[in-house]
């Protein structure tokens, strides 16, 4: 057992160590040393909590901990790179069931009925903002889990009135809150379990409402959630070191969501609503496309880049089912080898996961040196000779910027097409996530190489050695 004393200590030295991984988290030089003091921030957490004074039955405890982890390890080993976002999305959705419960709990201790006055009806009031949030965190990540994984479509779900709707199960929520707040001992209970029905019911519609392409930004804002989740938790618990990952969980998923927003364009309060106030749109794609599909092959595409200068790599969700990426590194030393300038091109919302292509390139050692952001991209595009878009798609489509009648207009793109020559690597003419049509299959300087990336990438080294 340890004193309160040291256990504030270890608190604040964990604080100190989840800020220190947050620093280090946002760059990739660094990420590796974040993520150990990440761990090492998590360990000390655990242990000084669980060896706290006013803990008891540590053998449940050590039981919980030991069959959560085998399970987590399990998982963790098992998911493949594509099902990632899934695995993150369900994750959030147990610190909201998680929030939940320790409100429940809270609620039926009986040191919360020992509470008089002022300092009992705060602790309900953050018992009962702990549910809220818990409750649209969970709902709302296992719809979101659902979106990602396919299980439920993509398309934004809307009905006539849904504003009004979700405003009129707020202003229920608040009433049930003040009645929760005046109940005696634990009457209360019944207030508590019709609010978290109705806020279960506001986290599936709020993400049944975001359309396909918005996901990134769900993904993150779920992240957000999630941590102001763990934070009334914290209230409920009294635990300080809680509150503290909480709110730098909750802020920083909320910056990324506004990077994520801005990144595509999109207003943040618009998609952290479910769409509220954004423009009706059709299910796209309506513009008439001109041009036609032409393909090519390996040995083409090898004597092209052959003959190039400068060549570009533009990376989407493809590359990642693929696992694409182990060629593409020997292809770029190739290239290199030869004198060329190779590099990539990194849209912030490719994929499936925020820094998803980072990750994959990271894994495949490719240097972070020739991984360009979209703008520097963009600003080389006039002098690239060949771009090599492999297994990507909506963040490519010049319709983004032309087609006011498609769901990702308004998104920034990869203009590759301005570029000499697109090689476009994927196994057919199917539409990306966002579920519309690409006009840059149509250009006259884009050449289809159609099959599986890694398979595709192979063919064209052989072609070269
Ligand atoms: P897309 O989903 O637009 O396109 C991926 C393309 O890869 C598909 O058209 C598919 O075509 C092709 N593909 C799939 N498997 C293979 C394979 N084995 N070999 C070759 N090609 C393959 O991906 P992008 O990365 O371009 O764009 C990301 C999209 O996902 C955006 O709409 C974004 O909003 C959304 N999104 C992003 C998230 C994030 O955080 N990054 C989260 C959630 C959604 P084919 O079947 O013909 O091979």
């Amino acid at each position: 057992m340890i004193t309160a004393q040291i256990q504030t200590a270890a608190y604040l030295f964990a604080g100190i160590l989840f800020i220190l991984s947050l620093g280090g988290l946002s760059s990739q030089e660094s990420a590796k040393r974040g993520v150990f003091y990440g761990i090492v921030g998590m360990a000390i957490a655990i242990l000084s909590t669980v060896l706290g004074g006013d803990v008891h039955g540590h053998i449940y405890i050590i039981a919980a901990i030991a069959i959560a982890s085998v399970i987590g390890i399990l998982v963790a080993r098992k998911v493949e790179m594509t099902s990632m976002p899934q695995l993150v999305a369900i994750l959030h959705s147990f610190v909201g069931l998680a929030a939940v419960l320790v409100g429940f709990g809270s609620y039926l201790d009986p040191h919360t009925q020992e509470l008089v006055g002022t300092a009992h009806t705060i602790h309900l009031v953050e018992i009962f903002i702990g549910v809220f949030i818990g409750a649209i965190t969970f709902t709302g990540s296992i719809i979101a889990w659902g979106k990602l994984q396919g299980k439920i479509m993509s398309k934004p779900l809307v009905y006539p009135g849904r504003h009004a709707v979700n405003i009129i199960l707020v202003l229920i929520s608040i009433v049930l809150g003040v009645l929760f707040t005046q109940a005696h001992g634990v009457d209360g209970m019944l207030y508590l379990y019709i609010m978290t029905a109705i806020a279960a019911f506001i986290g599936v519609m709020l993400v049944m409402a975001i359309g396909g392409a918005d996901m990134p930004v769900v993904v993150s804002m779920l992240n957000s959630y999630s941590g102001w989740a763990a934070a009334a938790a914290g209230f409920m618990l009294g635990n300080d070191l809680l509150i503290i990952t909480g709110a730098l969980v909750g802020s920083s998923g909320a910056i990324l969501s506004i990077i994520m927003c801005e990144a595509m364009n999109r207003s943040f309060l618009s998609v952290i609503f479910g769409g509220f106030g954004a423009t009706p749109i059709s299910s796209g794609g309506d513009q008439e496309i001109e041009g036609e599909v032409t393909s090519t092959n390996h040995a083409e595409v090898a004597e092209l880049l052959k003959e190039a200068k400068h060549v570009l790599i533009v990376p989407g969700y493809g590359m990642a089912v693929a696992k694409a990426q182990y060629p593409i590194h020997d292809l770029v030393d190739i290239l290199q080898k030869d004198g060329k300038k190779v590099t990539f091109g990194i849209h912030p919302v490719a994929g499936r996961l925020p820094g998803h292509m980072n990750v994959l390139l990271a894994e495949a050692n490719v240097s972070y040196d020739i991984v360009l952001e979209m703008e520097e991209a963009n600003d080389e595009m006039d002098e690239t000779n060949v771009v090599l878009v492999i297994g990507a798609n909506d963040i490519v489509n010049p319709g983004a910027l032309t087609d006011t009648s498609s769901p990702i207009y308004g998104m920034p793109v990869i203009k590759v097409w301005e570029a000499d020559k697109v090689i476009v690597m994927k196994r057919s003419m199917a539409t990306g996530y966002a579920g519309v049509q690409n006009p840059l299959f149509f250009k006259d300087n884009t050449d289809m190489l159609y099959g599986d990336a890694k398979d595709s990438v192979d063919k064209i080294l052989a072609e070269l050695r």
